[in-house]
């Protein structure tokens, strides 16, 4: 039995889902495989383990899993089903990576999908569970898709054991059918039990013409004539990156200031009010507007386009697995309703799409587009995209309007652009690198055809290259069954991709764990500083922002050291601002003095005990601990870290053309790789930017206006 509070008890009744509880159980009684869509906050994620739970599928030997493609998630929602179960986070716990709170008494256990995966390998039976919900199956994550074929094998044998698993599959109201129409999945279809939500109609609005750039403006227009002209509710804006984000709303708040019991025009009170009214997240913000109309300083000023575009690359802008991940753990975003006599406004990337329930929205903008990141498997090169959505995220965008009352949503595009979106969004495996997963694989000894990335994994040593003999074809069928090497066990018990697994593994014989534990958990968070180019408002910004970017550049020569150390490049820049802000207490203050993220420089902490933790249950024998006051790495050391980086990234060396070999003008200054045909240049970013090295190894290519390397140690010829 369980003991919820009377508040808790009235707000799960108003759940759509509560509704459905006993056609869920019935079908999760008689089928071994059963999916749930509906739409997001009615209510399946905090319900369906409490209803599982009740029906005793927690009791003796078995117990509950639920995977979340997000940390956040997993331990966000461990926390809000304890709480309204009246239960300690000992029975309903969580498991990210190597950071848990698991305990023998867990009952309901919320994990990431790669922690399953990896608990699949332990034990393929996955005999400690009951029942495995796989949550937000619509995402299409790769780790999801991967469970969910793997637990379509596992479901059938446990069946054959006498100890059948339940598998209940999760979904928003999207592509459903992927899941149940696959044969080759499920032979026999299971049954989809719909939640109904109280949508309500949402008219839609096309936009005659379709912006050709300046999308953000549209927004922006669209906004204000909404707040004068139609009647109270929350608007939800959808546009693409963080730094659009934020400067949107700049100008909504400049053009709209909010001031607590003052009515009429007037000064702009300045603080107090931020802390109060609008909350700054990794990917939304929300500015209340005043109702009485204020003074339009802005209307019909332009140029807040996205300049710099490379400003807000990859801060989780729903791209990837560990989207939104710059949100601490444990702090669920909850929107607080806007002051009196204000209109909330929230502006956001795509995680609002289905990932955030944001209360009394009744104006959806949606400028239809959205940014992806593309991954070429063959070069390896990133790019992100702007690019157009799907008509189901478009509908799904639109939907939101409805969830309180009739709503309106407001298209930035003809309906003759929206005809021609595709109708889904590809799946996320189309969209990344994915010898990580094949290493994964050939860990649970299971075949893919994944020629590439094999091939990488040969030539970092984690899989023996056949003998070669017979014909290619012969060849290339003979790579899929190399069998896995030490190294590649040692590498796949690293929570990391390969290659950084690999610099883990060797760093062991060097005594250089503990830098390569940090280099690794850096540069899995990426970007470390701030880029302070978005376009300034007017010249006293123009100078602080050029004052700021001075400083970020006096501190990364500062980190970069000099001698030997210069030669670690930017990694050794990671290393001393991974350093020095530990040294002074990893504070928001030192982190905004030195042009640092302050959310990336808290994860990085995060990973570095995660990792530490892992290094240390691999290698007992290490004894390592996180070290707040960690030392530069000697000399000696810094020519190991150089060596590890080009065990790791052999594949991915740049030599400069030399002077002499240029004949085009475009290939000044440039770098030839071996898989591209064209130019690469060093980042302006990178502490090598002017010392050009011969020869460098680099961490990620991504094309904006050129091809530019990123992350650069230099290298020596050998
Ligand atoms: P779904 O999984 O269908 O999207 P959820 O189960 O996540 O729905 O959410 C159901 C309801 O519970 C929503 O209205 C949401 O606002 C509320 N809720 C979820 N987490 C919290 C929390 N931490 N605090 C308060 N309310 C929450
Ligand atoms: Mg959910």
């Amino acid at each position: 039995p369980v003991d919820r509070s009377p508040e808790i008890q009235e707000a799960r009744l108003l759940l759509p889902i509560l509704a459905e509880e006993q056609v869920v159980m019935e079908a999760v009684t008689h089928n071994r495989v059963v999916v749930i869509s509906g739409e997001t906050g009615s209510g399946k994620t905090t319900q369906v383990p409490q209803f599982l739970y009740e029906a005793g599928y927690a009791s003796g030997d078995g117990i509950i899993g639920v995977t979340e493609p997000r940390r956040v998630a997993a331990v966000s929602m461990s926390q809000r089903v304890a709480k309204e179960m009246n239960l300690s986070d000992r029975v309903v716990s969580y498991q990210i990576r190597y950071e848990g709170n698991t305990t023998e008494n867990t009952k309901i256990k919320f994990m990431t999908d790669g922690v399953l995966l990896k608990e699949i390998q332990r034990d393929f039976l996955l005999t400690k569970y009951k029942v495995i919900i796989i949550d937000e199956a619509h995402e299409r994550s790769v780790y999801t898709d991967i469970l969910i074929g793997l637990l379509s094998r596992i479901v059938p044998l446990r069946a054959k054991r006498g100890r059948p698993l339940k598998l209940i599959i999760m979904s928003a109201t999207l592509r459903v059918e992927d899941f149940t129409a696959n044969e080759s999945l499920f032979p026999a279809r299971p049954p989809v039990i719909e939640v109904g939500t109280r949508q309500f109609a949402v008219t839609v609005h096309f936009n005659k013409r379709t912006p050709l750039d300046d999308y953000a403006g549209e927004a922006f227009r669209k906004i204000c004539k909404i707040h004068r002209m139609l009647p109270p509710g929350g608007i939800l804006v959808f546009l693409t990156g963080q730094a659009e984000v934020h400067s949107l709303c700049r100008r909504l708040r400049r053009s709209f200031p909010h001031r607590p019991g003052h009515s009429g025009k007037g000064t702009v009170s300045g603080e107090g009010r931020k802390s109060q009214t609008w909350i700054d997240l990794a990917n939304y913000s929300s500015v209340p507007l005043e109702e009485e109309e204020a003074e339009d300083r802005e209307a019909g000023s332009d140029g807040d386009g996205e300049a710099g575009s490379e400003a807000d690359l990859d801060l989780g802008d729903g791209d990837g697995a560990e989207a939104g991940e710059c949100l601490t753990p444990g702090v669920s975003p909850v929107f607080r309703p806007a002051p009196g006599g204000t209109r909330l406004c929230v502006v956001a990337t795509n995680v609002a799409e289905t990932s955030l329930t944001i209360p009394g929205i009744k104006y959806v903008v949606d400028c239809g587009k959205s940014k992806r990141r593309f991954y070429d498997q063959l070069t390896g090169v990133s790019t992100f995209r702007v690019t157009w959505i799907s008509q189901a995220s478009a509908n799904q965008r639109a939907g939101r309007a409805g969830r309180t009352e009739p709503g309106h949503c407001y298209r930035l595009y003809s309906s003759a652009v929206f005809a021609d979106f595709e109708e889904f969004s590809p799946a996320e495996i189309t969209r990344r690198p994915v010898d990580d997963l094949v290493l994964q694989m050939k860990d649970l000894n299971i075949e893919k055809s994944l020629v590439s990335a094999e091939e990488l994994l040969i030539s970092l040593g984690a899989l023996v290259e056949p003998l070669q003999t017979g014909r290619y074809k012969e060849l290339e069928r003979a790579k899929l069954s190399c069998p896995i090497s030490p190294l590649g066990r040692a590498m796949a018990s690293f929570p990391v991709a390969p290659r950084y697994a690999k610099m883990l593994a060797l760093s062991r014989q060097h005594d250089c764990m503990q830098y390569a534990i940090t280099l690794v958990s850096a540069l899995t968070v990426r970007e470390l500083f701030e880029e302070f180019n978005r376009p300034a408002v007017n010249e006293e910004e123009t100078q602080k922002l050029k004052g700021k970017r001075a400083r970020v550049a006096q501190m990364q020569r500062i980190w970069a050291g000099q001698g030997v150390s210069l030669k670690l490049g930017d990694l050794m820049v990671v290393l001393g601002a991974v350093g020095a802000c530990e040294f002074a207490g990893c504070t928001l203050h030192f982190c905004t003095q030195n042009g640092l993220r302050y959310k990336a420089m808290l994860e990085i902490r995060r990973l570095r005990a995660q990792l530490t933790n892992a290094t240390n249950a691999i290698y007992p024998e290490a004894g390592l601990f996180v070290d707040p006051k960690m030392k530069p790495p000697l000399e000696s050391q810094v020519t190991m870290l150089r060596q590890m980086v080009l065990a790791g990234l052999g594949d991915q060396v740049a030599r400069r053309l030399p002077p002499g070999e240029v004949l085009e003008d475009k290939w000044r200054n440039a770098y030839k790789t071996p898989l591209l045909d064209d130019p690469v240049f060093i980042h302006p970013s990178s502490v090598l930017f002017k010392q050009l090295p011969e020869f460098v190894v680099y961490q990620e290519i991504v094309e904006t206006s050129k091809m530019y390397m990123k992350g650069l140690t230099e290298i020596e010829a050998e």
